[in-house]
């Protein structure tokens, strides 16, 4: 899409919102900052995502058509909220964007219904055992955030209670109180943050109810899922681009592989079966303790994790002399590095298959690929975050001298 063509479908996303002819369903819109494109359907949702893929990935390969959902709401199945008190009354929502001022949020389009009352009944529960919000400026109070995850296959639910510190005054009633109400809930867990910090979760957990991690499936395989680990939020979409990424992967079932920035191990452990050995790299310590534990479930053998930066990791194996056949790469939005790109061409895989959930760093990243022998193929969107303005894309790049 051309710099005009964008500001035209701005300038009649605007002219909507002033009309107020087709107003979103949403009290927050606006507000929150999360669902941008909730005043345009669905339809014209995609457009504007597949013209922006065209126009930032066009000029390196071919781009397919964008993959969309067939229910495109409440497809969240992690849900946060931070938690505050206004006007005498508990609240609980999402900070306004670019500040820390809480939009309150009750039922939100996105988001997972369950993991919505749950969060409402833990607003209740919380007046009536009269435990007080934390205050960001004072410091004072006690509960600061909530955080729900749900396996979306396996129906498990996990509750994150985040406090500012570890007195919890009637704790035990209190998580029996909300497992009355919610018997689907299969772990609670507090975790303690005592920092003034924009991060949700401290370092400080305590299982409060139940094994203090859910499951979930993707693909066939089982993986575990705790607090602090990063799990994709939408599992339907997120199941169709892992099969696409290991699709073109092309693998014989003899390739060394990497799976780098790979979270529990996800991509890695469901491209084993086709792989002669992998090996995933992931920062987050209590992930790759997950990743570890997810092998071992579903009987993977032929995986190793490490916890370390991507690119550090791979500078050491080059300089071993390691090779790679296949790379895997899902880094967070900010995309990869140079250092990561330059030694991954120098472990001389035959494919690389890069997804991202940043069109921008993607096509950044992908110019630096260009740079050091690897030429993108195929680039396929998906609508990972429908409502909101992120596109996720798998682009494959190959050995341009072979
Ligand atoms: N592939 C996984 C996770 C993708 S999210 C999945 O699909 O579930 C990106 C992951 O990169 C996160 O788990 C994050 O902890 C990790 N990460 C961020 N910076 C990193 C770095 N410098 N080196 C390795 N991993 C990193």
């Amino acid at each position: 899409m051309t710099g005009k063509n964008r500001e035209q479908d701005t300038a009649g996303e605007g002219r909507r919102a002033e009309t107020g002819k087709k107003r979103p369903a949403c009290p927050a819109f606006g507000k929150c900052g999360g669902c941008q494109l909730l005043s345009l359907p669905y339809g014209r949702q995609l457009e504007k995502k597949q013209q922006e893929a065209n126009s930032l990935l066009g000029g390196f390969c071919r781009v397919n058509k964008i993959v969309g959902m067939k229910e495109p709401f409440h497809y969240r199945n992690k849900v946060h909220a931070v938690f505050g008190y206004r006007q005498g009354k508990i609240i609980s929502g999402v900070y306004r964007e670019g500040s820390h001022e809480i939009i309150p949020v009750e039922s939100c389009l996105i988001e997972d219904r369950k993991a919505d009352e749950i969060i409402g009944t833990v607003r209740e529960l919380a007046r009536s055992f009269k435990i007080r919000t934390y205050d960001e400026d004072t410091g004072y109070g006690l509960l600061r955030h909530v955080l729900v995850k749900r396996g979306f296959a396996t129906g498990e639910i996990m509750v994150v209670l985040v406090t500012a510190s570890p007195v919890f005054p009637s704790r035990n009633n209190f998580v029996k109180a909300l497992r009355d109400r919610h018997p689907e809930i299969t772990t609670v867990i507090q975790n303690q943050n005592d920092r003034s910090t924009s991060m949700v979760l401290g370092d400080k957990e305590k299982v409060l109810y139940g094994k203090g991690y859910i499951e979930d499936e993707l693909c066939g395989y089982r993986f575990r899922i705790s607090g602090r680990s990063f799990y994709q939020v939408n599992p339907v979409q997120t199941e169709r681009l892992y099969r696409k990424a290991i699709e073109l992967a092309d693998l014989s079932g003899r390739e060394t592989v990497i799976d780098a920035y790979c979270g529990t191990g996800t991509i890695g452990i469901i491209a084993s079966a086709k792989a002669g050995r992998v090996i995933g790299v992931e920062l987050n310590a209590d992930a790759v303790r997950d990743a570890r534990v997810n092998a071992r479930r579903n009987g993977v053998g032929n995986i190793q994790f490490y916890q370390n930066d991507a690119g550090s990791f791979l500078t050491q194996m080059a300089e071993q002399g390691e090779k790679a056949d296949v790379v895997f790469m899902d880094p967070p939005r900010s995309g990869s590095t140079e250092e990561f790109i330059r030694t991954v061409a120098e472990m001389n895989p035959r494919r690389v298959v890069y997804i991202s959930c940043s069109l921008e760093t993607l096509a950044r990243d992908l110019a630096v690929f260009e740079r050091y022998g690897y030429r993108a193929a195929e680039a396929d969107p998906y609508d990972m975050f429908p409502q909101t303005g992120h596109v996720e894309c798998v682009v494959l790049m190959s050995r341009i001298k072979d």
